[in-house]
């Protein structure tokens, strides 16, 4: 029985079969004949969840970074960075984020730590704007690239893992927790290394593309988890925080997303 991955209800269904890639998702080199994989929904909470069986253990450091952007981070990283402030994803993020940290952390100073950098796009805008920023990624590419081009103080390691020698008052994961098999684990831990009164900023795929089929980019294979409004307040409250905010949007580029602003 397939049970609901966030309010472990029964009533879920199928939504989605795959039993090929589907345009623009990276190849895996999984064998064309085994590839197969499916989307379950929950009646409940509209959550969408998939199991597939696939090998992700320690895929986030090295192989994702070299199959997902090929060898040339700068090159890559350069060319999201020149996109105008109207069609760039990162810059709608951070003038929301920073919306709301002037608004509600009770604070002029703010010490951020962006779990799953990736190239770090989006440090790199948090340097802009002068706040203090630490970068943590499982990828030793990823990490050289944001300390040695973009200049910002670093972590390398699984989050769960890795020791973290400080504590922030903004958490922010940009599209990591969908990757995760229980995401859970990751916003406790997060809780764990804020001061108080602080913010977790999460941003995850929303339920909504599905509207418009199985293809999309939200539900390929990377993907665990694609949240409702209901389900990401539902997890958030199981880990003991408040969820202040979960709003839909369409990005610049498309996406259906969801952001959350979660304090403790
Ligand atoms: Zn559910």
């Amino acid at each position: 029985m397939n049970l609901c991955k966030i309010c472990h209800s029964v009533k879920t269904k199928l939504k989605f079969v795959y039993k090929s890639k589907p345009k623009g998702e990276t190849d895996f080199n999984i064998e064309k004949k085994k590839y197969y994989r499916e989307f379950f929904e929950c009646c409940e909470c509209g959550h969408m969840f998939s199991d597939p069986e696939f090998e992700i253990t320690n895929f986030y450091e090295g192989s994702y970074t070299n199959k997902t952007y090929g060898l040339n981070l700068l090159e890559k990283f350069n060319k999201i960075i020149s996109l105008p402030f109207n069609e760039s994803d990162n810059e709608g993020r951070f003038q929301f984020l920073k919306k709301k940290c002037i608004k509600i952390l009770n604070s002029n100073i703010i010490n951020v730590l962006d779990v799953g950098s990736g190239l770090g796009i989006f440090p790199w805008r948090v340097k802009k704007e002068n706040w203090n920023i630490t970068a943590l990624d499982p990828d030793p590419q990823n990490i050289n690239h944001i300390k040695n081009e973009i200049g910002i103080k670093t972590i390398q390691g699984d989050f769960l893992k890795v020791k973290i020698p400080k504590k922030y008052n903004l958490i922010t994961f940009n599209k990591v927790i969908e990757h995760i098999k229980e995401p859970k684990e990751f916003i406790i831990k997060a809780k764990s290394i804020i001061e108080d009164n602080s913010l977790i900023y999460i941003e995850v795929p929303d339920v909504k593309a599905a509207q418009y089929g199985k293809d999309r980019e939200e539900f390929f294979i990377e993907h665990f988890h694609v949240f409702s409004e209901k389900s990401i307040k539902l997890l958030v409250n199981d880990c003991g925080l408040k969820c202040l905010c979960a709003n839909s949007f369409i990005e610049p580029s498309g996406k259906f997303t969801l952001r959350a602003i979660l304090s403790n």
